[in-house]
């Protein structure tokens, strides 16, 4: 692609608007100098004393602004874009700003007697975008796809092309958000690229729009890709609505099915359950309302603050100072939140059915799910979206940013990038994860074909470990300092148990989209826990080549390192095992016995932390076992007879885990 030539990807949201681009390492989301890729999609007028032009502020500033000049400040502009005042009766209550018919059918918002159409405060928005991108990528900008519900009508996406057009952008595309949506997960993309520009319209109606297929640009005039159509659901739960849209994808097409939603449903309204709490349980307390704006303000945030703690969290405090030495205090369990939350998280999922029956599918048909919006987050959400469709949804990109990464990725295919990367039908790079020392167990080697599935059994190292973290690495090295890793997660609440004992199945598995879902899950208590990756973002082809040569270069040091860290492991693991038993059984042995084992502990530690000969510590190792072998018979008899089970002897040593 000619850098100077890079399209953007814009996300423009009711509530938050992003930008985001691609390169050959993939999709990149454009933050600012605090790391937030959000921009409040807000404007907030600031009058001229001396009657001149009124400033303007955008993005946070302006959200700021809107709690002490809430008729100053416009939000939600994209509720009335491209729409009549008949069309906006309904939301009218909700806008603490006022609007008014306009000419040519348009509806301006007036602030301080200054008229400002829907346009023209989308086009403050989108040239900040704009501003933005260019100041990251140090060019100009002058092309960009943008998105919009799928919902949208003709004029609704007119207006949005003619807000771009004033603010210096050419919109090379208006694409669906769920369409981006699918397209970030690498949904159809090989398919869309093949297809390009003209053949791959966008359909918009609300449905069963139907888009007729076009041949192919491949040049022996055959169809590219036969790659099977896909269905695909997007649920988009945000702040303040609850869009779902259930799409085809079919030689590069993608195809409206159907879309249902409520404009007035999201994580708002989980905050408005906490607040609920409160302010009956202040009331009862206290004999207190809670009226004032600034309290009011101040519940909000706290509100807030309380779901996302709870996503992470099982529990979480909730303290509100009321003044006059009132402290209202107490801590809120996640399972009570949800119990809270269960009717409106219902209300999206009947949505959804009903979506899924105007597509004409059954429910836990629909090929794959795909989480967006931050409200998503929520693990009851993830749980009812789960169980109604059958299936995990995916959930590896962020969801406040996955719109962005598709619009980009579209623009990518648009300005004729390669993407390689993203579209191989093998693993450019062994995936594993991190074991005990600091070593990699690979479970799927490169180039192993997509989709594919490995799993592989670990134990615990330490006797009650209770937790298991579980680093998932790419690359060809031996030792994960040398690997990248890609994500970390924990399995939680394993039953104490002695180390070795419990068993661990960890699952790789890598869909026809190359999303990669790792499973760790505890087989004697169930206890389980994941996490869910695109292993191709962030890679370029140059940097797989390297790694390569690399992995060729120092294989022979790399082996010898991870035997190394192997062995000691082990001699860690056998010889705090045999010191146990000597503490449960040693008076079984006479005293010789007893003093000669625990002279052998002694010297191979010594030997573990000294040599580097690793044959003379593999054989030492070897005699150990041996000469601890009627110690080990002994305490595994005691077992028996205590009604335990029996302890496994030894076993290979990795990180906190250890594989079986
Ligand atoms: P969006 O409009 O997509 O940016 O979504 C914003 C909504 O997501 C707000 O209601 C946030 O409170 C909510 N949200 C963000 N992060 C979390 C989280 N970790 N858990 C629950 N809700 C969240």
């Amino acid at each position: 692609m000619n850098p100077s030539e890079t399209i953007i990807g814009i996300d423009l949201g009711t509530t938050f608007s992003l930008v985001a681009y691609v390169d050959e390492r993939g999709p990149h989301v454009i933050r600012d100098e605090t790391g937030e890729a959000r921009l409040p999609s807000v404007i907030g007028v600031l009058p001229d004393p001396d009657g001149g032009r009124p400033r303007l502020t955008i993005g946070w500033p302006a959200r700021n602004h809107a709690v002490e000049h809430p008729e100053t400040t416009v939000y939600s502009i994209k509720r009335l874009i491209g729409k009549g005042i008949d069309e906006l009766r309904a939301e009218l209550p909700f806008l603490a700003y006022s609007v008014m018919p306009g000419p040519r059918h348009t509806v301006p918002v007036e602030i301080d007697g200054r008229r400002y159409t829907p346009e023209e405060i989308s086009s403050i928005i989108l040239q900040e975008l704009k501003r933005r991108a260019e100041e990251h990528l140090g060019r100009a900008v002058r092309r960009a796809v943008i998105t919009v519900p799928a919902y949208f009508d003709d004029s609704q996406r007119q207006a949005t092309r003619d807000a771009a057009r004033a603010a210096g952008l050419d919109v090379v595309r208006i694409i669906n958000e769920p369409t981006a949506a699918a397209l970030a997960y690498g949904i159809g993309i090989r398919q869309a690229l093949q297809q390009q520009s003209p053949c791959a319209p966008e359909s918009r109606g609300t449905s069963l729009l139907q888009v007729a297929p076009c041949p192919t640009s491949g040049s022996d005039g055959t169809r590219a890709d036969a790659a099977p159509t896909q269905t695909v659901a997007v649920y988009d739960l945000g702040g303040g609505t609850f869009d779902i849209s259930i799409l085809r994808i079919e030689s590069g097409v993608f195809q409206v099915l159907s879309t249902a939603g409520d404009t007035r449903l999201g994580g708002d309204d989980f905050d408005r359950e906490i607040i609920k709490l409160v302010q009956h349980e202040v009331r009862e307390q206290f004999g207190l309302s809670i009226e004032s704006p600034t309290t009011k303000q101040a519940l909000r945030g706290l509100a807030e603050a309380v779901k996302i703690r709870l996503s992470e969290q099982d529990a979480a405090r909730i303290e509100l100072d009321l003044g006059q030495d009132r402290l209202y205090r107490r801590q809120i369990g996640r399972d009570e939140f949800e119990r809270l939350c269960d009717p409106l998280v219902a209300r999206t999922i009947a949505l959804c059915r009903s979506a899924a029956e105007d597509a004409g599918l059954a429910i836990d048909r629909i090929d794959q799910v795909i989480l967006v919006g931050g409200s998503t987050r929520m693990p009851l959400v993830r749980r009812r979206v789960g169980e109604t469709f059958g299936r995990t949804p995916y959930t590896a990109l962020n969801p406040d940013e996955v719109v962005a990464i598709g619009a980009a990725m579209q623009a990518s295919v648009l300005a004729g990038s390669p993407l390689d990367m993203l579209l191989l039908d093998v693993t450019p790079l062994s995936l594993g994860i991190e074991t005990m020392g600091g070593a990699v167990s690979k479970l799927i080697l490169k180039n192993t074909t997509i989709p594919c599935r490995a799993t592989e059994q670990f134990t615990t190292f330490v006797d009650g470990q209770t937790a298991i973290k579980l680093n998932v690495l790419q690359g060809e090295r031996e030792l994960a300092r040398d690997c990248r890793s890609l994500g970390e997660f924990e399995l939680r609440d394993i039953p104490p148990m002695p180390a070795g004992m419990p068993k661990v199945e960890v699952e790789f598995l890598i869909d026809a989209n190359g999303i990669l879902n790792v499973s760790a899950r505890e087989l004697r208590s169930g206890r389980q826990a994941g996490i869910q990756i695109v292993p191709s973002h962030g890679l370029t082809r140059e940097e797989v080549e390297r790694i390569e040569r690399e992995s060729i270069a120092r294989a022979r040091d790399d082996i010898d390192e991870h035997r190394r860290i192997d062995l000691v492991n082990q001699v860690e693991f056998d010889t705090n095992k045999a010191e146990q038993m000597l503490a449960k059984v040693g008076h079984l042995l006479d005293a010789g016995e007893a003093a000669r084992i625990r002279a052998d502990i002694a010297a191979l530690r010594k030997l573990a932390a000294e040599t580097r000969d690793l044959d003379q510590l593999h054989r030492a190792l070897d005699a150990f076992g041996k000469g601890t072998l009627h110690l080990a018979e002994l305490g595994i008899r005691e077992a028996l007879k205590d009604g335990g089970e029996a302890e496994a002897p030894t076993a290979r040593a990795p990180r906190d885990n250890v594989k079986t």
